[in-house]
């Protein structure tokens, strides 16, 4: 350790902090634990002391000792992600944003929130207006939407609203800089994308706006089908027909015990298609199940599935399908797989020949750029990294799936491919001694490679 953490915690000058070992191994893990791959890497990391900052204040006099005293920062919301996002590489301060949980105002079709908001209390505070969010992860009760942000993507909704990073979804973030003198930046518009997705290493977002639409008391529901090739159909004709929903999930057969809070409602001789549908839709919805021989299990609206003791429908898709999983049999991992488009229903059946018992399958309809997007989150047997990459490999190169890897902690290896320079360009200015969840960007490490080492020595001094 370079830094002096006893002079920084005396500076803090009484904001919020917790240091003793318990407290600080609980907040500095996520759910990276569905990987092998990163558990073995990530298990024993671990911050130095958690700061909880109560106001933008607070975040901002933080930041400034945090340059001062030039200590790994990493930023902390729900801490549910799954690679490991909010995992401390180098050790440092965690800065755990859920105290800054002001709903700051809503107004039609608009509302303005701190980022450290739990997503479930903002979406709560947009339905008293009579309007909710356009989409939420399925960990809407934990994760808060700077979180969400700043490391998610999409997930229920999106078949309806698109994908997070699609304009107009997030209207504006405040950002703080990490400097001895931190500033306050307002990214808009195309800007957003700047710190979307960036896994808290260029500046931390304290305030966000997000585009709500009218409310809709959505009907949750499942229907069985005879054959996972079916339900499927009837998932894709629903879509492309434009049967108004939230949620949009297919789920085969061979879950259903890990299911067990739905019993018949989803047995082991069905597969299933989880749903969050309008209620003018529900005849619909019903009708065209019917006419593939589909049978509707249960429909409920939010509080009858509580009264009822299970689980709502979006807890029983995306991640929660494999968290189901997981809980029952911790020898499963998963991959995330995008469809080539336009979807064809015969490549999953396809796979679900070829890889029989070594994977179990379930897909999430959405739509991007407009289309119809299906994305997968398939169980996968573990059997090592060769085999892990041996697989996604062939995913890639016999069916043109495109996978993003969930086994590694840098946001290119991941979902983004390949490094985004306006990213890192507003490290520069928002991050620039590389501070910042130290790590988990290779962009950043290229970039230092290239650059002068004593120009860089030479910035601003503590
Ligand atoms: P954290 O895990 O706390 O943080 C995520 C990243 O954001 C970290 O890199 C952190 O440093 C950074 N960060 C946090 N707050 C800020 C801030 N204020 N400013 C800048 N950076 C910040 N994701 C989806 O997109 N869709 C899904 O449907 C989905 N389903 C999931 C289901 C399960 C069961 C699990 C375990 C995960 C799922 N996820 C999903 C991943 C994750 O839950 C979401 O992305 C969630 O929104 C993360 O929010 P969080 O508050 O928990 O973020």
């Amino acid at each position: 350790e370079a830094y002096d953490l006893d002079a920084f915690k005396a500076a803090l000058n009484g904001i919020r902090v917790h240091d003793d070992a318990k407290y600080r191994e609980a907040r500095s893990r996520d759910y990276f634990w569905y990987s092998p791959i990163l558990n073995e890497q990530l298990k024993d990391k671990l911050g130095d002391l958690i700061v909880v900052p109560d106001s933008v204040e607070e975040v901002m006099q933080v930041a400034s000792l945090i340059a001062r005293h030039r200590i790994p920062l990493t930023l902390r919301g729900g801490g549910t992600g799954n690679y490991g996002q909010c995992v401390p590489l180098e050790g440092g301060v965690i800065m755990d944003l859920t105290r800054l949980n002001r709903v700051i105002e809503v107004t039609e079709g608009h509302v303005r929130v701190e980022a450290g908001a739990r997503i479930s209390r903002l979406d709560d505070a947009a339905r008293e207006t009579g309007q909710e969010l356009l989409m939420y992860p399925s960990t809407r009760q934990m994760a808060t939407i700077g979180g969400f942000i700043a490391g998610g993507s999409g997930g229920i909704g999106s078949l309806r609203h698109g994908m997070l990073r699609d304009p107009g979804n997030v209207t504006y973030a405040k950002v703080i800089t990490v400097e001895s003198e931190p500033k306050v930046i307002e990214l808009r518009d195309g800007d957003i994308q700047k710190v979307q997705h960036a896994y808290g290493t260029n500046g931390i977002v304290v305030e966000l706006g997000l585009a709500l639409t009218p409310a809709t008391d959505w009907i949750h529901t499942a229907a069985l089908f005879d054959g996972y090739d079916t339900a499927l159909r009837f998932a894709i004709d629903a879509q492309e027909g434009g049967l108004d929903c939230y949620l949009l999930t297919a789920v085969e057969r061979r879950f259903a015990p890990y299911y067990k809070k739905f019993g018949d409602l989803f047995p082991a001789d069905r597969d299933a298609i989880f749903a969050m549908v309008a209620p003018d839709e529900m005849d619909r919805f019903t009708r065209e199940a019917g006419a593939r021989g589909g049978k509707v299990s249960f429909a409920m609206t939010k509080s009858g599935i509580s009264d009822a003791g299970l689980q709502p429908a979006y807890e029983c898709g995306w991640n929660h399908t494999t968290l189901q999983a997981l809980k029952a049999d911790k020898s499963w991992t998963y991959l995330q797989v995008a469809y080539p488009r336009p979807f064809d229903s015969k490549l999953v059946i396809q796979q679900m020949q070829r890889y029989g018992d070594e994977i179990y399958w379930h897909h999430e309809m959405a739509r991007m750029d407009g289309e119809i997007q299906v994305f997968a989150l398939p169980l996968v047997t573990y059997r090592g990294k060769t085999a892990m990459y041996e697989l996604i490999a062939e995913l890639e190169a016999i069916d043109g799936c495109t996978i993003y890897d969930p086994h590694v902690v840098t946001i290119e290896d991941g979902g983004m491919k390949e490094i985004d320079d306006s990213q890192i360009a507003f490290k520069k200015r928002a991050d620039p001694y590389g501070l910042m969840n130290p790590g988990k960007t290779r962009g950043w490490s290229a970039d230092m490679a290239r650059r002068d080492d004593t120009t860089f020595q030479q910035g601003e001094k503590a």
